[in-house]
C-alpha cells in the first residue's frame, strides 16, 4: 500500500498496481490526544480512529464501516512511546508490531506476546499494525488478546471526560465491541511484569504465517501459587479468560483432562470459513495439553 488520497470526493489507496475505491470520508491527521478526542466528539460515532489501517481499511474497502471521519493518530508523539520496566510496561497505541518484536527487553519480558505478535500477518504487515488496533477491532480471533488477559494487562484510554483504565478483561463485549465510547482513544496498553510467571501461547492456523487463528491460547503458570491461568480465542463472540485453576502436578495427564474439560464448557465455537466447530472442539484438549507440557513438564516460557 502506498498512500492515501482524495480525488472528486472519493478516497483511494494506491496499490503497486491500480486503484481500490474506499469511499467518501474526511481525513484528519492530528497532534495531540486531545484534539484527537474533540474530533471524534464532534463526529458523534460517525468516526473512526485510524493506527495502521490493516483492519479499517479493509473493513471500509468490503463496506462493512463507512466513518465520515478518519482520524489518524500516527503522528501524537504521546502515543509512539513504548517503555518496557521491571514495574511493568507502557505501550503506546501507535506503535508498530515490529518495533515492539524487535525490542529486545519487551522479547525478554513478555516472551509469550512476542510470539503472539509475531504470528500475525507477514513482517509487512506487521510494519504498520498495532497492538492497540488488535485489540480495538476486538475480533474473537485477535492473537494478542489471550496473551494480554492472563497477563492481567489493562487498557489506558482518554475521552472528552477524561482518562480511564480498563482491564483487559472487562474491555471486550461483542465481536467486533469494546466497552470504548466513540469520543475515546487508547492510549496505551499497560502490562504487568510478573517474574514468576512462565508464560505460553499457542495458535492453530491453516497457512503456517498468513492466516488469522482457528484456535489460539494462551496460559501463564505461577509455580510458587500453583495456579494456572488460560485465554481462548476464536471459539466465542470474544475471547474467553478462565478462572484461575489450581494445578495438580502430581497427575499431569488427568489434569490435562479435567483442564480440557473446563476449556469446553467454557467456549462455544462456531463453524466459519476457517473451520467447523467440530474441529475446534476437537483441537482445544490437544492445545490445552501442549500449554500444560510447555508450563508444566518443562517448567519455562514459551
Ligand atoms: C492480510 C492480513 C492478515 C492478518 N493476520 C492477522 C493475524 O494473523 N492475527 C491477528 O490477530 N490479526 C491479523 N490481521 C488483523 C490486523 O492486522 C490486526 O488486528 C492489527 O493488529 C490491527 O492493527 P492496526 O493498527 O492496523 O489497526 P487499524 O486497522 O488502524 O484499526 C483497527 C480498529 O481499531 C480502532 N483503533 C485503532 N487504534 C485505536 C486507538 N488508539 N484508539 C481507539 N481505537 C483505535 C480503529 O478505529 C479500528 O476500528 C490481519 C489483517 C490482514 C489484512
Amino acid at each position: 500500500m502506498r498512500s492515501l488520497f482524495c480525488f472528486s470526493g472519493f478516497k483511494f489507496v494506491r496499490f503497486q498496481r491500480g486503484f481500490i475505491v474506499l469511499g467518501d470520508f474526511e481525513y484528519k491527521r492530528i497532534r495531540s490526544i486531545d484534539e484527537g478526542c474533540h474530533c471524534l466528539a464532534e463526529a458523534a460515532g460517525k468516526a473512526a480512529v485510524l493506527a495502521g489501517g490493516t483492519d479499517l481499511l479493509v473493513e471500509i474497502r468490503n463496506h462493512l464501516k463507512s466513518p465520515k471521519v478518519l482520524i489518524d493518530c500516527k503522528n501524537v508523539d504521546a502515543l509512539k512511546q513504548v517503555h518496557v520496566d521491571r514495574s511493568g510496561s507502557a505501550i503506546g497505541a501507535s506503535v508498530p508490531l515490529n518495533r515492539l518484536i524487535e525490542n529486545r527487553a519487551f522479547h525478554t519480558t513478555y516472551p509469550a506476546l512476542a510470539t503472539a505478535l509475531l504470528s500475525i500477518g507477514t513482517y509487512q504487515l506487521r510494519s504498520r499494525a498495532t497492538l492497540a488496533g488488535n485489540i480495538c477491532n476486538a475480533s474473537p480471533a485477535a492473537d494478542s488478546a489471550p496473551v494480554l488477559l492472563v497477563l492481567d494487562a489493562s487498557v489506558e484510554v482518554v475521552g472528552i471526560r477524561g482518562p480511564r483504565s480498563i482491564p483487559i478483561r472487562d474491555f471486550f463485549v461483542g465481536v467486533k465491541k469494546t466497552v470504548l465510547t466513540p469520543d475515546e482513544i487508547v492510549v496505551s496498553i499497560q502490562i504487568p511484569q510478573r517474574a514468576d510467571l512462565h508464560t505460553t501461547f499457542l495458535k492453530q492456523q491453516r497457512i503456517r504465517g498468513h492466516d488469522l487463528a482457528v484456535v489460539n491460547m494462551a496460559g501463564a503458570y505461577s509455580p510458587g501459587e500453583r495456579i494456572l491461568r488460560l485465554a481462548i480465542g476464536s471459539c466465542a463472540p470474544t475471547p474467553v479468560l478462565l478462572e484461575p485453576i489450581k494445578v495438580d502436578v502430581g497427575n499431569v495427564a488427568s489434569f490435562a483432562g479435567h483442564v480440557a474439560e473446563i476449556v469446553l464448557s467454557s467456549v462455544s465455537p462456531i463453524s466459519d470459513v476457517r473451520a467447523s466447530s467440530g474441529y475446534r472442539n476437537a483441537i482445544l484438549p490437544v492445545l490445552v495439553k501442549r500449554i500444560l507440557h510447555n508450563l508444566l513438564a518443562e517448567g519455562g516460557a514459551s
